[in-house]
């Protein structure tokens, strides 16, 4: 991702970190036919724009292709000849993402409404807001209050609540303090830290609240050197602690965008996409002086200001350039002799635990937008965390984006005021995959075959209808006796008493402590099984992965990281990596 900080004057806005609310939606295309190829997608846009169609490599269209056996027919005649139906993606909202989103949908061969549709569709694709259209079933992929909950001021709270009461555990966040309400106690701090240890010569950033692409950020060595108390009451910001050591990579600054997938929050369910992009400076970093202060391209790795800097090197290979694929970078580390399975662990450490200090807020928005009982979508969310590492690998978060760029193309200028949109094959590699991989994984087709997949409990003594039937009667009977229970389905007491009652079923001839032992063996094995499946999946799409970017695996940890006892985690068979709290 490429946060784009304020382009200088009469430079086209390169959009590559948030997309701001409002930017305009690209005209929607009639849904590709049957094996259609994708289309060329160049498009006029403002200012004597030529529009040229980021086509894409070759082997896209065939990797497309390729996935599915010839002659396999989707859509309604499927449905009517009894093979699945497909899914359905309303894309008309999706603004920016549309390309990305377009090839994905390609890929799997999902039916695409670029218009909208009058019947429902499975999936709403937003490229704002939970509220970008009325929708009341299927899922949309923004959260109500997401915007909110990752502003730059919402944040530095959230992460702040969680710092006072887990100092070690939330040490992954800047000292940030709330501009204009905190200057006080910012100032106080900041003289009691100096007279403490005069040594220290701290650099501080100051952010306004809801910018991005680096707009409005400038770097200051003293709390006096805040700029105007007039614009800091018209513009609330964070102030935060400049941190002066990053790790470079050729004498460089950078920062990672990694993509994660919030995909319920009841349960909590986190899958981190396992590459993301690294975005560089263009000037050689010097720690900073009062001399360099202002020099945003060797200060700020926003991909849209340094878009603008003569340096900045476009590169269609993912491991050279000003942005590069993060897993290039992990490779180049770990030919260093680093230790990139940790520099991975802590990083899925640090998302989880920053998902974990939002999600109070976000269940009262999603309870407001969507209050239990009534008709509404479920929702999911691709976030883009933006990451900077220590010189000793420790990765520091410095914020959350709730609209990542998709944008897989980028504009060149050809002559003064003349832009191209070029096709960004680094972006694509990365956002393709992203939105392919998080629709595989809400495709509400995989849904429904789990919910009604036979966990094998059933034999000759008794059929899953009577297992079905059973669960009905306890649950109810145990309703009915006023037990105060919140949560849906059945109580833990209700739930004992199935499970004695199966076991007595399913283990006929055996004492009662037997055949209770018996089911729990029964049942681990099974999950055991559901999960060494899934283990093997993701494995295998590791090594596929390893064919095209070597070292990959070093990135891509599928084996229980660190954090392993603060959440459950299981391998899927996407690209991204699954962090959940609940396992069913
Ligand atoms: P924006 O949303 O405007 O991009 P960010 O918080 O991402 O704002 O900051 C912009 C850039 O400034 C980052 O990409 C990073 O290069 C730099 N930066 C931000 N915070 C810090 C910090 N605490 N220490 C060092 N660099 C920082």
């Amino acid at each position: 991702m490429e946060p784009a900080g304020a382009p200088p004057q009469g430079c086209a806005p390169a959009r590559e970190a948030e997309e701001p609310p409002g930017s305009p939606a690209l005209p929607a295309e009639e849904p590709p036919g049957e094996g259609a190829l994708p289309a060329a997608t160049g498009r006029e846009r403002g200012r004597g724009c030529r529009g040229a169609g980021p086509q894409g490599p070759p082997e896209r269209a065939a990797r497309g292709r390729g996935r599915w056996a010839p002659g396999r027919r989707g859509g309604e005649e499927g449905a009517r000849d009894g093979r699945r139906p497909r899914v359905t993606v309303d894309s008309s909202k999706a603004k920016t993402s549309l390309e990305a989103l377009k090839i994905s949908l390609r890929q799997l061969r999902w039916r695409e409404f670029p218009f909208g549709r009058r019947l429902p569709c499975d999936i709403y694709w937003h490229g704002v807001s939970f509220h970008d259209n009325d929708i009341f079933s299927g899922q949309v992929n923004k959260f109500p209050g997401m915007t909110e909950m990752v502003r730059k001021i919402t944040l530095s709270r959230a992460v702040r609540t969680m710092q006072d009461l887990f100092p070690l555990e939330y040490n992954f966040y800047p000292r940030s303090w709330i501009l204009p309400e905190e200057f006080p106690l910012f100032v106080a701090e900041v003289r009691m830290m100096k007279d403490s240890d005069p040594s220290w010569k701290p650099t501080f950033i100051v952010k306004p609240d809801g910018g991005c692409q680096g707009d409005g950020i400038y770097l200051i060595k003293d709390p006096s050197d805040i700029r105007l108390a007039g614009s800091i009451q018209s513009r609330p910001a964070v102030v935060q602690e400049y941190i002066c050591k990053p790790l470079l990579v050729d004498k460089l600054k950078f920062d990672i965008r990694l993509y994660v997938l919030l995909k319920s929050l009841e349960p909590l369910e986190i899958y981190i996409a396992k590459d993301g992009l690294s975005r560089f400076c263009t000037e050689p970093y010097q720690e900073p002086t009062l001399k360099n202060l202002h020099q945003v391209f060797m200060h700020l790795t926003n991909y849209s200001l340094n878009i603008h800097s003569g340096n900045f090197i476009h590169s269609d290979n993912a491991n050279t350039g000003s942005k590069r694929t993060f897993s290039s970078i992990l490779c180049k580390l770990s030919s260093r002799g680093a230790d990139v399975k940790k520099l991975w662990s802590d990083i899925i450490s640090l998302v989880i635990k920053t998902i974990i200090a939002l999600t109070p807020e976000l269940k009262v928005y999603y309870q407001s937008d969507i209050p239990a009982g009534k008709p509404g979508p479920t929702c999911f969310q691709i976030l883009g965390f933006d990451i900077l590492l220590l010189k000793n690998l420790k990765p520091m978060l410095l914020e959350v984006n709730a609209n990542p760029s998709m944008r897989i193309e980028h504009e060149q200028e050809l002559s003064p005021g003349v832009f191209e949109n070029v096709p960004s094959p680094v972006d694509e590699e990365v956002k393709v995959a992203v939105i392919r991989d998080t629709l595989r994984l809400v495709d509400p087709q995989k849904k429904k075959r789990k919910d009604t997949q036979n966990c094998k409990l059933s034999n000759s003594n008794f059929s899953m209808a009577s297992v079905d039937i059973l669960y009905i009667d306890i649950t109810r009977r145990w309703n009915s006796m006023g037990i105060d229970h919140k949560e849906s389905g059945m109580c833990l007491q209700a739930f004992v008493e199935a499970f004695f009652c199966l076991a007595q079923k399913k283990y006929k001839s055996l004492p009662l402590h037997e055949q209770v032992a018996s089911l729990i063996d029964f049942c681990e094995d099974h999950l055991a099984a559901l999960d060494e499946r899934r283990l093997v999946c993701g494995r295998g799409l590791v090594e596929r992965r390893n064919a095209v970017v070597p070292c990959q695996s070093d990135g891509l940890p599928l084996t229980p990281a660190a954090h392993a006892p603060l959440l459950h985690r299981t391998a899927t068979s996407s690209k991204f990596t699954d962090y959940r709290s609940h396992r069913c």
